[in-house]
């Protein structure tokens, strides 16, 4: 049988950490069955953050056979453990959204519905007592437990991940071409793209291409116009200023979002610095003010100047289009307040690779990866939008639009449920299980009315049994964990 070459020359536009990480991928998982080349512009650059990120990062990583200490090592990571949120229910008041499990569930509830019922009987522990991950995260403890009996993911140097991913891609046989592309060619006949042009005049053909270009969008947009679902009704900040400091004292587990009059700030730390940033709504604060906010909050010399970044909430309409599949920026985006963008790349390069077409694309696999892809930025959106809506602030014309605007139905119903009755329900895959919802509307302060009858199963005795035994497994584990600094110090010493 002739060999039958078409769908075989694979085009990644853009090395930026979706460019990369959908590179090393492909070329790790399909190796010689394709032929990869990335084309990147030294002169363009790529957006220079994203360094929070959330554990399915764990298992990509993994999945592609990386060493954790080397990568850490490269990327100056350090182990996150979930993120601090301050300022969001009301000035001075803190809730944190960890990885864990707080407590223990019963198949048919919820731990808050057990904890709610010890609150009526005069157990006062707060629900965070239960959550191991927390606990550790706000004492500055990690290590590697038993059995993944601790969840957790990274903050890193994205540039620097990218960097590694390339060098595992070229090793892995990806071709990479320097050089900006200055015109996408497409076919008159079946109108894919055909070719991309670039400034040199090198004209790099393939079957299929994968844009990762940011919010460029070269191909999915400015070529094939697959349309933009805008989200800024529901997510309005819309600007941020990124700045990098020197670290100042051990880097915790954990990232900070802390609200502000007009929006919130970031603070990441690594290895070898601190990553801040303010995001802001730029209807209710302007650059320079915004500027001055963030350089007034934060810890340590700065070593690089400002970056100035403008987005929209929102996503393409179609992430597949004829024989290009947007992945990272050019797909869509919605703030960084949860670090889902690249889970996101993650989510959408492993799509990718399991619906990789055979001999011809199919009309079935894109409206398969399609809906896929908008379930899951669906589900990402009302979990975000949750943070701004459930807030009590009304100090400021920011906060009162948050507080009071109209939510998407799906959101809504799922606030209203767990308020009357405790309950959250994860649905398709999504990517926040119940106890995120649980941990994000409690520390907003929605709090239910009631809880499931199984609580009352439990005698008075026995669900204090319970609550102890949960509470002191949290307490000693915690005791018995080093510092998170001098674990990711020691770790990353030893490979
Ligand atoms: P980019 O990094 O912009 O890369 C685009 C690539 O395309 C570059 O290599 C560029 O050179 C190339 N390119 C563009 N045009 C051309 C051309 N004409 N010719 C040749 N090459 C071209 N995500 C998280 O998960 N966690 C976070 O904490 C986080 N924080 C963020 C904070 C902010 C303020 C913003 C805006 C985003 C944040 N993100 C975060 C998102 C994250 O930065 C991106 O998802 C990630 O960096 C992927 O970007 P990208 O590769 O899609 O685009």
């Amino acid at each position: 049988m002739p060999e039958d070459r078409r769908l075989r020359r694979i085009v990644v536009a853009g090395g930026g950490t979706a460019g990369w990480m959908a590179a090393a991928a492909i070329a790790r998982t399909m190796g010689r069955a394709v032929d990869l080349t990335l084309v990147e512009s030294d002169a363009i650059g790529t957006i220079g953050v994203g360094e929070s990120t959330i554990p399915p990062l764990v298992n990509f990583n993994r999945l592609l056979g990386i060493n954790e200490a080397e990568f850490m090592r490269a990327t100056q990571a350090t182990f996150k453990l979930g993120i601090a949120f301050d300022g969001w229910k009301e000035p001075g008041h803190s809730y944190f959204h960890s990885f864990g499990m707080t407590g223990k569930d019963h198949w048919s509830a919820g731990f808050q519905h057990f904890w709610l019922h010890g609150r009526e009987k005069g157990y006062d522990d707060p629900y965070d007592a239960y959550c191991l991950e927390l606990k550790a995260a706000l004492e500055g403890k990690f290590a590697h437990l038993p059995d993944e009996a601790m969840n957790y993911a990274y903050q890193l140097d994205s540039t620097l991940y990218a960097k590694f991913l390339r060098a595992m891609a070229e090793g892995d046989g990806a071709t990479r071409i320097e050089g900006k592309i200055a015109r996408v060619e497409l076919d008159g006949e079946s109108g894919n793209v055909a070719a991309l042009q670039l400034d040199s005049g090198l004209r790099i053909e393939g079957d299929l291409f994968l844009d990762c270009t940011g919010f460029r969008a070269l191909l999915i947009e400015e070529a094939l116009h697959a349309g933009h679902d805008d989200w800024t009704h529901y997510l309005p900040c819309d600007s941020a200023i990124a700045i990098q400091t020197e670290s100042v004292g051990p880097a915790v587990p954990y990232t900070r979002a802390m609200a502000h009059d007009s929006g919130w700030q970031w603070r990441i730390p690594l290895q070898h610095r601190t990553g801040n940033g303010i995001v802001y709504c730029s209807r209710y604060l302007d650059k320079d003010a915004a500027l001055t906010r963030l350089l007034g909050n934060i810890e340590g010399q700065t070593l690089t100047q400002p970056n100035f970044l403008r987005f929209g909430a929102g996503a393409r309409r179609k992430q597949w289009h004829r024989n290009v599949v947007a992945i990272g920026l050019s797909g869509g985006f919605m703030e960084p307040l949860e670090s889902t963008s690249i889970h996101l790349i993650q989510r959408a390069v492993l799509r990718f690779i399991r619906m990789m077409p055979l001999h011809e694309i199919s009309a079935r696999d894109i409206a398969e990866f399609n809906d896929q892809q908008h379930a899951d930025m669906l589900q990402i959106r009302d979990f975000l939008i949750l943070h701004y809506k459930a807030t009590e602030r009304r100090d400021s014309a920011f906060w009162r639009f948050c507080g009071t605007m109209e939510i998407p139905d799906t959101l809504a119903q799922k606030i209203e449920l767990f308020r009357e009755t405790g309950r959250v329900f994860r649905k398709n895959e999504e990517l926040f299980a119940e106890n995120s919802w649980v941990q994000v509307m409690m520390g907003q302060g929605i709090m239910p009315r009631a809880y499931h009858p199984i609580a009352e199963k439990l005698r008075d005795d026995e669900l204090a049994r319970l609550l102890t035994m949960l509470r002191e497994t949290v307490t000693k584990t915690v005791a018995g964990l080093p510092q998170h600094s001098a674990y990711v110090e020691h770790y990353c010493g030893a490979v």
